[in-house]
């Protein structure tokens, strides 16, 4: 991913590409900003719904993309707080329980997954982020090869059912 950068955000010199702990960064000449490009933390929910792991569509996804609710950690929340809220916000279901799965790297949009199995209750209203869900038996989901789809294999794999990946490429998390 490019630096979104090209000015120094608290100065407002230009910035200029130089070696900093071992990588190429873009740095303030001036005040000696410099623009880390760290990944950001990402929650992702596997919600487990009667018995079956519900997938979402967001509004801007083609139609027949389903992958699990994400959404970034607000300030001072823990990753367990904000997949309860995410979780909230997009199917208006409550969490009864959540258990970290794992934490994969997402390179493409620069983020790390933190990924959660959700078990949750309640009736399902979709939020404004969403469009459509589906209600997948464990067995017959088909996880993606990146992102939330190796939290998803992992998941799979813990209750000793196959793996069989979708192919190349989905084009989101
Ligand atoms: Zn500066």
């Amino acid at each position: 991913m490019p630096a979104a950068y090209r000015f120094c955000p608290r100065c407002a010199a230009p910035l200029v590409r130089r070696p900093v702990a071992e990588r190429e960064r873009d740095c303030c000449p001036s005040c000696s900003w410099v623009h880390w490009d760290n990944p950001a933390p990402v929650v992702a929910a596997l919600i487990e719904y009667e018995g079956r792991v519900l997938l979402a569509r967001n509004r801007e996804w083609p139609e027949k993309m389903f992958a699990l609710v994400t959404g970034f950690l607000e300030r001072d929340e823990s990753p367990m707080q904000a997949v309860a809220r995410e979780v909230a916000e997009e199917t208006a279901l409550q969490t009864r329980s959540a258990n970290l799965i794992g934490v994969y790297e997402f390179t493409r949009k620069n983020e790390v997954i933190v990924a959660y199995h959700v078990q949750a209750e309640g009736e399902i209203r979709l939020g404004e982020e969403l469009v459509e869900y589906r209600l997948i038996e464990p067995a017959r989901l088909r996880p993606w090869p990146m992102g939330t789809g190796l939290a998803m294999a992992d998941w799979m794999r813990a209750r000793g059912l196959p793996v069989e990946f979708l192919p190349f490429p989905a084009t989101r998390s």
